[in-house]
């Protein structure tokens, strides 16, 4: 048995809705991105939002860049699982074909703030799995921000502060890591979704295994 295989006896499951949280500048984007390439076979979930495309960003890869007419058209049509508010922008989880993928037994990645895991978490109950990613200080947090220079002093004052409320929602994850070293940061996420989706309560086939079990149990009985 493999745990690094979703399905390591093939059983029919339910599919992760995987939420990936973090204060912005904690390394969540650099993890998410690490587990796309090592499973390929995971559903990214893209955002629609009304904020500017920065640099080196793709519309329809890292968001759909919308503007406020469209996100207003798209909420009264009922076309978002969750949206929310965040930095004087808005952000919506499109439903696209999140039930079916699930059914199918493929798994979801989401990158959305506490407000979005909230949500998801009233509307999808034990579907969803919720991973919090802690930067290691603040001190080292505004250092990653500064690095990655795409945001004005002014945008980081503000992302800093963002930071101090996001990391207060602490509790609202099922999972809380602190990344002070990506590598072993990226372990604990992949090793959170393999136990996940070995969950039995994912396992909607297994009925079929257990029954064939008894029924070719050596006593016959
Ligand atoms: P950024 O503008 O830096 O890409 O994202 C800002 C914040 O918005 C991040 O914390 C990100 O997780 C969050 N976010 C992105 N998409 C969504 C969404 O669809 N819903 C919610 N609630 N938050 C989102």
């Amino acid at each position: 048995m493999d745990a690094s295989d979703p399905d390591p006896h093939g059983f029919k499951r339910r599919g992760v809705l995987f939420v990936l949280s973090s204060p912005s500048g904690a390394g969540k984007s650099t993890i998410a991105r690490k587990l796309r390439e090592d499973q390929p076979e995971l559903v990214v979930s893209v955002s629609y939002t009304t904020r500017p495309m920065r640099p080196g960003e793709v519309d329809g890869v890292d968001y759909h860049f919308v503007d406020l007419e469209t996100f207003r058209a798209m909420v009264a049509n009922h076309e978002f699982l969750e949206w929310a508010h965040v930095f004087g922008h808005r952000y919506g989880t499109p439903k696209a074909q999140v039930w079916n993928v699930l059914e199918q037994g493929r798994d979801i990645l989401f990158d959305i703030d506490w407000q979005g895991a909230q949500q998801l978490h009233q509307l999808a109950g034990g579907d969803i799995v919720r991973v919090f990613i802690l930067p290691p200080s603040m001190t080292e947090l505004r250092i990653r921000l500064e690095r990655r220079a795409t945001d004005s002093p002014e945008v980081i004052d503000a992302r800093m502060d963002r930071a101090a409320n996001e990391v207060s929602h602490w509790d609202g994850y099922d999972y809380v890591l602190v990344n002070d070293n990506v590598e072993q940061c990226f372990d604990c996420v992949k090793t959170i979704l393999a136990a996940e989706r070995l969950k039995r309560s994912r396992q909607t086939g297994i009925i079929g295994f257990i029954r064939k079990l008894i029924r070719t149990s050596p006593t016959g009985e």
